[in-house]
């Protein structure tokens, strides 16, 4: 028998309510996803329900993982043997697996991810004479994958206005999906998709999953799209043991085609269904708890809920004001640190959550600083991304205009119309030679079978390299010059050219920003600071000190850093929600583009619930943007808390301008930290 005493009343109903649909809508840290792994455990221990009968879908394999591991721990790894926990792409690909071939494809079919994709896009567009440099490869697939989720096959995908991304889109989309399939390739969206027509279409495929999987469960159900809701829908429609748990104050994937509706319509499509609801939070202190209660509850169409917890009151939540984004980092790592001596806690106790992946260059870096293991999640590496490479590749070719790796990155970054072809010959000549790459170029004149205006181009290029270069001999005014540089060649341009999803292309543009911010920090610091030097800086941080084997030992336990949207689901004992000004969260695109900011409202709400023992919340008075200093009001949802609540620290930390004056702020911070000690 399964304990199921540790369960409240209504949990346990819901646990133990085996037949027919269920569904658990609650608020935050009650115990949904717990009362999942007790529900699993129940059929399994005292239903004698097979583990081949159980399928339970959570949203990330993380959280898929940590299922898993409840479940064994509850009923014994042997039992458990069997029961498919996952996310949907990998339930898809199962089924897939399975009986593709029915679809006309060969069963070791591949997964295309992004780049693959945009490959077989352009040779796409090629086929049906898009002109090249019009069209953007990215755009069509972001259309593709749309219609994709909308379950919408190329001979039904119509363009909806007379938008010419769209018309090309439409012409794309068959030519596209038919190379795919030439590869025995399918791509993300296709999972879903073809596994929907799979068992819409193959009414033996249906009933081999239908029976295998007589008891499903779905965590987080309320960012499910159309197109998983249906995939799920399918399934569940023989035995009608379905019973899906979620939150609609946690509905944060809007953005990306989820329908909360599917949540708050689930007593209309399952008549007669169990509706339980769960009141007691478990996680949070009572001070966590009611901010996060007070600020949700400005949202106009929610379902009212009340949630309590008997945990206590616990400690006021921190806000800390700090001067700007460089402050604030300093702040959190030096709290962060405290707290940990103070309470005796490890670095996996801690998370820091932000809107924005681009934030989280601060605090890398901070915390690299003070040698404080970190993992970040959901988002590489900041100097491993794609724009913060390429644009830092242009530093390193001024800087060293032998490097040829970094030349070869930007050669036609921004486009400039210097192809493969060209580059290939350039190089051909250079090994023949025996003369650098660059050199080569200058060159290029000398250089047979390459057209007059592409030689052009080349020699165009090489003067921009060479004139910076000898423009970046002298030192000081880094962050100006680079910016004034990135712009002469239209970095940020090129950026939102070939990235027409407006958010990704801005997100990109930010990092790059964050490179600029990073090199005025630099400078402050150091006076007199040359390009070499921050190159060195930043090569030093990748490769020293974060290496793969490095990263996996800080695993063990490390500070975690992720977006608002990645925490879904998770709980820390101490949370540092930074960066809670306007125009952050709620982020600038939902208040310029007059989109609702209730969603902004449900992401601040998540990222309050995931504390449970004490909240930090930051924000600054000025930020960075391409280096200079600009003012920032205060989140709105701040005013939501009520100030009881709340207990305001100004920055502490002062801005040491000399190596004696760090020296001396290094003292007094141990010694205020000795002091809070003792
Ligand atoms: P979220 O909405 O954030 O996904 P949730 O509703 O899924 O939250 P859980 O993660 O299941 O909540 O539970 C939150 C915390 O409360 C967990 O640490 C869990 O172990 C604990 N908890 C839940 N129910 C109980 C209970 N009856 N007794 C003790 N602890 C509980
Ligand atoms: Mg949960």
């Amino acid at each position: 028998m399964l304990d199921l005493s540790t369960l409240n009343p209504p949990q346990r109903a819901a646990a133990e309510h085996t037949e027919g649909p269920l569904l658990v809508l609650a608020g935050a840290g009650s115990g949904k996803t717990r009362v999942i792994t007790y529900r699993i455990g129940h059929l399994l221990l005292d239903k004698k329900v097979k583990a081949e009968d159980i399928l339970a879908v959570t949203f990330t394999n993380k959280a898929a993982g940590e299922m898993k591991e409840r479940v064994r721990e509850l009923v014994g790894r042997g039992k458990a043997k069997g029961m498919v926990i996952s996310t949907f792409h990998s339930l898809g690909v199962r089924i897939l697996r399975r009986d593709i071939e029915r679809l006309g494809y060969k069963k070791n079919f591949s997964i295309y991810t992004t780049s693959d994709q945009i490959g077989l896009i352009r040779q796409a567009m090629r086929e049906v004479n898009a002109d090249g440099k019009k069209f953007d490869a990215e755009t069509l697939l972001w259309r593709i994958s749309g219609w994709k989720n909308g379950l919408i096959p190329p001979d039904r995908a119509v363009p909806r206005y007379d938008d010419p991304d769209e018309l090309l889109a439409c012409d794309v989309y068959p030519r596209y999906q038919a190379l795919l399939h030439a590869c025995n390739a399918i791509d993300f969206d296709d999972i879903i998709m073809l596994t929907v027509r799979l068992l819409q279409d193959y009414p033996e495929v249906l009933d081999h999953w239908q029976e295998r999987f007589r008891y499903i469960m779905v965590d987080e159900y309320q960012d499910t799209n159309a197109s998983q809701y249906l995939f799920i829908s399918l399934l569940a429609r023989k035995y009608r043991n379905l019973c899906v748990v979620g939150d609609d104050d946690q509905s944060i994937y809007g953005w990306r085609g989820a329908d909360v509706g599917n949540i708050l319509d689930f007593e209309r499509d399952y008549p007669g269904c169990r509706v339980v609801k769960l009141e007691q939070n478990y996680r949070s202190t009572g001070t966590i708890l009611e901010a996060a209660n007070q600020v949700i509850k400005n949202n106009a169409k929610r379902k009212e809920k009340r949630l309590w917890t008997d945990v206590g009151e616990g400690r006021p939540i921190d806000m800390v004001i700090a001067q700007d984004d460089e402050e604030e980092a300093t702040l959190v790592v030096e709290r962060l640190q405290m707290e940990r001596y103070q309470h005796n806690l490890s670095f996996g106790d801690f998370a820091i959550l932000y809107r924005t992946n681009s934030q989280s260059r601060a605090f890398e870096e901070q915390l690299r600083f003070e040698d404080i293991p970190y993992v970040l999640v959901g988002g590489m590496q900041f100097y491993e991304r794609k724009e913060v490479k390429d644009a830092l590749s242009y530093l390193k070719v001024i800087d060293n205009p032998l490097d040829e790796q970094a030349l070869l990155r930007v050669v036609n970054f921004p486009r400039r119309g210097i192809g493969d072809g060209t580059v290939v010959k350039i190089n051909q000549w250079s090994l023949e030679h025996e003369c650098p790459l660059l050199e080569a170029m200058g060159r290029v004149e000398e250089i047979e079978g390459i057209p007059g205006a592409t030689r052009e181009k080349v020699l165009t290029f090489h003067r921009l390299i060479t004139g910076a270069a000898g423009e970046f001999r002298r030192p000081g005014d880094l962050a100006a010059r680079v910016k004034g540089f990135y712009d002469r060649i239209g970095l940020e341009e090129e950026l939102y050219r070939t990235i027409e999803e407006p958010a990704t292309a801005r997100r990109k543009v930010e990092n790059v920003e964050q490179i600029i911010n990073s090199m005025a920090g630099y400078e402050e610091r150091i006076p007199g600071a040359t390009l070499s030097g921050f190159l060195e800086k930043v090569s030093l941080m990748d490769e020293d000190r974060f290496s793969g084997k490095d990263k996996k030992e800080h695993g063990k336990d490390a500070v975690t850093l992720m977006s608002l949207h990645s925490s879904k689901g998770l709980e820390f004992p101490f949370v540092f929600l930074v960066g809670f000004e306007e125009e952050i969260l709620p982020h600038k695109k939902s208040v310029e583009e007059g989109m609702s900011i209730d969603e902004e409202r449900r992401l601040c709400y998540v990222g309050i619930t995931r504390a449970r023992r004490h909240l930090t919340i930051t924000r600054c008075l000025h930020r960075k943007k391409y280096g200079k200093l600009l003012e920032r009001q205060p989140s709105r949802f701040l005013e939501e808390i009520p100030e009881r609540l709340v207990q305001v620290h100004e920055g502490e930390v002062k801005k040491a301008a000399t190596e004696e004056e760090q020296e001396a702020m290094a003292q007094d911070f141990f010694a205020r930290m000795r002091e809070k000690l003792s």
